[in-house]
């Protein structure tokens, strides 16, 4: 017979563990679907040091025991990407690549995407000498020259760690102020083989098989440049990415999926937590206690629906 899960989390991180450890000790069968790692972002941030009881731990590290607890309590994990999701009867249908799955309550906990830069020629470039994780791919470009774009707190943390990898590296930002804290920025300034590149950006990547030229443009002069590089960093930021959502979920201008104070969306039996989620704050802790209460809503939600 057709499995019907009571649960199923979309994407596999810090929201989809805690939900699965709360509803698990309901008594809820969960299953757990991730297209990369378990993890999420967590599990490429180098160091966390502002989630209670440790005062400095490393992403994976703190990602893998998450994960672990999950699964030692019984959360199915499967690792396939989503590829689109039917919210329009009781049971739930989420479709991935490999399989067709079915539950009585989906918690969206996809995080927020990496950005873009929308530079003609970057999809083509992406895996071949673009990244969006200086983390994950730093150790590949050794004694070469990479850019990093950004100015907020990861791109001058990804600048710094490259610093000390590569040979070159351009930090381009499109204004002349960080984000960023101001520790961070005097990091960088100290940093001998970071070369500034202000009120800039990049319009246009280009190379043979790999990435080998950026076209930077002056933004007030409305100059163009040309810098040889290895390697591209794309380190602005985050954003929701609900393309593999049901249109009926509401979300709100800038693509974020709108909620109650239970984590409910505006679909019966559909609940959200963590970063893609309308909140005022986007933080491991934040995206644990979503995915405890919507777990707890789902709970009760398939209790005085069946
Ligand atoms: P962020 O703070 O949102 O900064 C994004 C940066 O990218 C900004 O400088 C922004 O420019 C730029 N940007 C955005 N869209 C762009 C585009 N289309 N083209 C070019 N540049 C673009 O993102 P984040 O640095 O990833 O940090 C996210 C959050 O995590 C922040 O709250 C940050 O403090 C936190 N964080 C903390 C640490 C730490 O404490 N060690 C480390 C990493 C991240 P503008 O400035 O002009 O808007």
């Amino acid at each position: 017979m057709e499995k019907i899960y009571d649960i199923i989390t979309i994407g596999g991180g810090p929201a989809a563990f805690t939900a699965g450890i709360y509803a698990r000790r309901a008594g809820l069968t969960v299953l757990m679907l991730e297209k990369n790692i378990p993890g999420g972002a967590v599990a490429i941030t180098s160091e966390v040091c502002n989630y209670p009881g440790f005062e400095k731990i490393e992403g994976p590290d703190l990602a893998n025991r998450m994960f672990e607890h999950a699964v030692n309590l019984g959360v199915e994990a499967v690792f396939e990407e989503v590829t689109s999701t039917d919210f329009s009867d009781k049971i739930k249908v989420v479709k991935t690549f490999a399989g067709t799955y079915k539950a009585r309550v989906v918690i969206i906990c996809l995080g927020a995407a990496t950005r873009k830069l929308s530079a003609e020629g970057e999809k083509a470039f992406i895996g071949k000498g673009i990244s969006y994780c200086a983390t994950c791919d730093g150790n590949l470009y050794k004694d070469k020259t990479v850019a990093v774009v950004g100015g907020g707190n990861s791109a001058l943390e990804d600048a710094v760690y490259m610093s000390n990898i590569a040979s070159k590296v351009y930090l381009i930002h499109r204004r002349d102020e960080f984000r960023g804290d101001d520790i961070l920025v005097k990091q960088v300034k100290s940093q001998p083989n970071i070369e500034l590149v202000l009120c800039s950006k990049v319009n246009k990547v280009e190379g043979k098989e790999r990435l080998e030229n950026i076209i930077v443009e002056n933004i007030p002069n409305k100059t163009l440049s040309s810098l040889k590089v290895d390697g591209l960093f794309v380190s602005i930021g985050r954003g929701p990415d609900t393309e593999v959502i049901d249109k009926a979920v509401a979300c709100n201008e800038n693509g974020y999926i709108l909620s109650d104070e239970k984590m409910k969306t505006n679909v019966d039996g559909v609940y959200v937590a963590g970063d893609i989620r309308n909140t005022p704050l986007r933080q491991i802790v934040t995206a644990c206690s979503d995915g405890a209460i919507a777990a707890t809503a789902a709970f009760q939600y398939i209790k005085t629906s069946k």
